[in-house]
This record gives C-alpha cells, structure tokens and sequence, in this order.
C-alpha cells in the first residue's frame, strides 16, 4: 500500500542504534515510556528514529531547538503509533516550537462577510491544509511530565493529524471497515451528544468539555483521555473505551500511572 522505497527507507530508520542520550530523554521526560514492555520500548523509538529523520522542527519566538524538545515531542506523537501499520503523518511537514503559549494571528470568517483578524492565545494548533503543526515547549513539557491528568497538548494534537488521514477532520479516523464505522459512529454520536448535554447543564465530567465543541475537538478530547486516564475511562464510557483500544491498538491500562481515583 506504501511506496516501497519509503518502506525500505524507513525499515532502515527503525533498524538503526538509537542514541543514548534519546531513550534517557524520553525516560526523563515521557513517565509511561519505562513502563511499556521492552518490545514496545524498541518500536517506539524505531518509529522515533523515522519522525525526526522525516520531519522538519523549526524553532519559533526565539527559541533554540534541542534534542531533548525535539525527541520530547516524537516520542509522545509515535505513541499514537504503536501497533498500528502508520504512515507517520502524511500531511505533516513541519512542527514549529514557541517556548510558551504564542498569539496566533489568522484571519477568521465570522459570517457575513466579515473576517476577523485574529490574535488568540494559543499553546498549540494544526490544520489539515496547513502541512504544520505548532506547539508551546513548556505546555509539551507540562504534559509530559503529568501524565494522569487527561491533558497532553501532543497527544490532542496529533490526534488531529490522524482525524486528517481519511480527508476530512469530522472526528473519524481511518478505520478498516464499514462495520467498523458504523459502530463507531454510534457509540461516538452518543458519547457525544453526552458530553454536549453534561456540558450544558454544567455538570462535572471526566472528559474535556472543550471535547463538546465539535466532534473533531471530541476526538482529540478523548485520545487525550484514553492515554492518560484509561481505567477512569474504562469504567465510565466502557464503549468508548472499546472504540478506541481498537482503533489504537493498544491498552494503556497495562501501562499508565495514572491513580485510582474516585471520579
Ligand atoms: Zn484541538
């Protein structure tokens, strides 16, 4: 399915010795990484290994790029990778670090004509045709370094990348089959509409309300959940959970820290 060269290419890539000063950054920076099992450890930083050779970082806002920034991010972004047959971000060129939280200025349509110029507060953004992901180093680093709070800025990130991989960001990755969208579509639409209610009548939930914005959100929402408060998940939208063990083909409650709370 893949060009073959690229395959090869990137067979090699895995195949060659990790730096190790790589694995002691994401055994620093990245809490779940020590306790994946060592096969999962090895296919991590193999697809580590291929991410840095492909993409492009740039530093922005006067920030200098590092090793440790630059393996901090590939190392959670190819934990989204684990498993699965990936061809690493298709539509990703190049991620673009500011050390803090960056006023991003666009244009918006606000609808009768009008644009808005914009000036939001952001601490990371991508888009499907914008071939670029942007992130806050101190929010990557904040969400590293907290890994059972269901907030991680890469993660959410990247899981837009992958809602982007069959065309159109509407919160559906690219699954195998027809019965596989179906049942996504239903277990989702009404986790959905959930939220959106809970949302509304202001009550707490376990998920991000910011998930209730639109479904794509809602996907980045949930994979930000689903890697770091898995059993919290797991109890409370087991068919969701389902959903995205399957799509993700992982179970990160083999491996999270997160605590047992009461939630
Ligand atoms: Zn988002």
């Amino acid at each position: 399915m893949f060009d073959i060269f690229k395959s090869r290419r990137r067979a090699r890539l895995r195949a060659q010795p990790v730096p190790a000063a790589w694995r002691a950054i994401l055994e620093r920076n990245l809490p779940v990484f020590s306790r994946l099992s060592a096969a999962d450890q090895a296919e991590l930083l193999g697809h580590t290994q291929v991410f840095l050779a492909e993409k492009q970082f740039e530093g922005a806002g006067g920030l200098d790029l590092t090793d440790e920034i630059r393996v901090t991010i590939a190392g959670q972004a190819c934990l989204l990778l684990l498993h699965r047959e990936t061809d690493y971000y298709p539509e990703l060129i190049s991620i673009i670090v500011y050390p803090s939280g960056y006023t991003a200025h666009e244009d918006r349509h606000i609808g009768g004509g009008i644009w808005e110029e914009g000036g939001e507060d952001r601490l990371g953004h991508t888009g499907k045709r914008l071939g670029a992901l942007v992130l806050a180093w101190d929010a990557v680093r904040h969400g590293a370094s907290e890994p059972n709070d269901g907030e991680n800025l890469v993660l959410h990130e990247f899981a837009h990348q992958l809602d982007f991989e069959n065309q159109i960001s509407d919160g559906t990755p690219a699954l195998d089959t027809r019965g596989d969208y179906l049942a996504w579509a239903r277990v989702m639409s009404a986790e959905f509409n959930a939220l959106r209610n809970a949302s509304d009548a202001g009550q707490p939930t376990l998920l991000d309300q910011y998930g209730s914005t639109n479904p794509a959100e809602f996907f980045a929402v949930i994979t930000e959940a689903f890697f770091e408060r898995p059993r919290a998940l797991k109890r409370k939208h087991p068919a969701l959970f389902t959903q995205l063990q399957r799509f993700y083909k992982q179970d990160p409650t083999t491996y999270s820290v997160e605590q047992a709370v009461a939630t």
